[in-house]
């Protein structure tokens, strides 16, 4: 048996997070886009489930990080306490009663609403301070934005509030990283012109002007503008989520999970494997248990589904996923013990499982599939 795993005091199922990826892969993305163009990492969701406190915190050390990007005042107000310094964008704008928050913690909000407008600014009189904001302007997603028919009337409202600055316009790709929706990309892009024609007729000139994610940083240099928001390649798990046709950034992925063996048995041929006993073994087979579930983000989908590797081989996932626990048949393993290390997304002896393979498999991204790591795994920081 492993000693490691005999000794080791805790449940052994951990995702690492090797934060010197994460800065690497951010000065590779700013060198590609060059000096007049920020970026902004997006941190949400727990830094799309990488851990945003200690992803924060390592970037702006040593990266020097532009902008940090999250969808809500919660996540904003979590980093601001955990001692991180550098601007936050809450993209997914906020909710009445957190204008407070905002103001106090020096967090710029989007804005898509009117009553967002006056909200926000009668808070910031009565607190005496000025609230940053980015308006968002809907270029043909049909999600948050202004739509443009609106947007005359909004930048009139917006004039009479005294207490808010406008720092940036933006908008969001809908299918950047689809070829065959180019031309819808660059209708985007010229409707995103066409908002800042209105804004300058207003005599309002935001200084930062932004509309790329990782599919549009990949594929659409002419619409940087001066700061690109990027997740997924930042994590170096962008390949389901950018263009096929153009060579991706030589960012690397961040993120693995790893498990070990609980227990090891054989059984014979004809033995029914787990609930449901939806797999019967076909020959005399080494079965092993691993402390890892439905629970802990392995959904379901993976049942008798996909591969684990274990001593630098390929393992099959055999019967259902269950809450805890899933089994993985080890035959083909040689040397195969209790306690071995179990890799089910990232590499071990050369050989790798990406998270996009993982997350192909069962017909999602691998941005999904980070995000969904639970809080029983524990993030360990290299
Ligand atoms: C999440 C998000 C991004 C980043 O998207 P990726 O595809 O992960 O790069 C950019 N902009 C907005 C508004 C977002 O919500």
């Amino acid at each position: 048996m492993n000693q490691e795993f005999y000794r080791s005091g805790h449940r052994p199922t951990w995702a690492e997070v090797r934060l010197d990826r994460l800065v690497h892969n951010y000065q590779l993305i700013k060198q590609h886009v060059g000096p007049k163009v920020q970026v902004m990492a997006m941190i949400k969701a727990n830094a799309y489930g990488h851990g945003a406190t200690p992803v924060a915190l390592r970037l702006e050390q040593e990266a020097n990080a532009d902008w940090f990007g999250v969808a809500t005042p919660e996540e904003g107000l979590s980093l601001r306490r955990a001692g991180v310094t550098r601007p936050i964008l809450c993209l997914g704008g906020f909710w009445h009663g957190q204008e407070p928050d905002l103001l106090d913690h020096q967090l710029t909000t989007t804005i898509f609403r009117f009553d967002m407008l006056e909200s926000l600014n009668s808070t910031a009189k009565v607190l005496g301070k000025r609230a940053r904001i980015h308006v968002k302007v809907d270029s043909g997603m049909g999600r948050l934005g202004i739509q443009l028919s609106e947007l005359e009337e909004f930048l009139q409202t917006l004039s009479r509030c005294s207490f808010l600055e406008l720092e940036g316009v933006l908008t969001h790709f809908a299918a950047a990283d689809d070829p065959d929706k180019h031309d819808f990309t660059l209708q985007q892009i010229a409707r995103y012109q066409t908002a800042l024609e209105i804004f300058s007729s207003q005599g309002l000139t935001p200084p930062l002007h932004h509309l790329c994610n990782s599919a549009g940083t990949h594929a659409f240099p002419e619409a940087y503008g001066n700061l690109v928001r990027v997740g997924g390649m930042f994590y170096g798990i962008a390949q389901d989520s950018v263009s096929p046709l153009i060579p991706l950034l030589p960012v690397v992925p961040a993120l693995s999970l790893h498990s070990r063996i609980i227990l090891l048995k054989t059984l014979s041929s004809g033995h029914a494997l787990g609930y449901g006993c939806t797999y019967t073994t076909t020959r005399t087979s080494q079965i092993a248990t691993i402390p890892i579930g439905y629970a802990d983000g392995v959904c379901r989908a993976h049942s008798n589904h996909g591969d684990v590797l274990v001593r630098g081989h390929r393992a099959p996932i055999v019967g259902r996923v269950s809450m805890d626990l899933t089994l993985i048949d080890v035959t083909d393993v040689p040397g195969v013990t209790l306690g071995d290390q179990v890799t089910l997304i990232g590499e071990q002896e050369g050989k790798c499982i990406t998270a996009e393979e993982y997350a192909n498999r069962i017909q999602t991204i691998a941005l999904e599939v980070t995000t969904s790591l639970s809080e029983r795994v524990p993030r360990l920081y290299l």
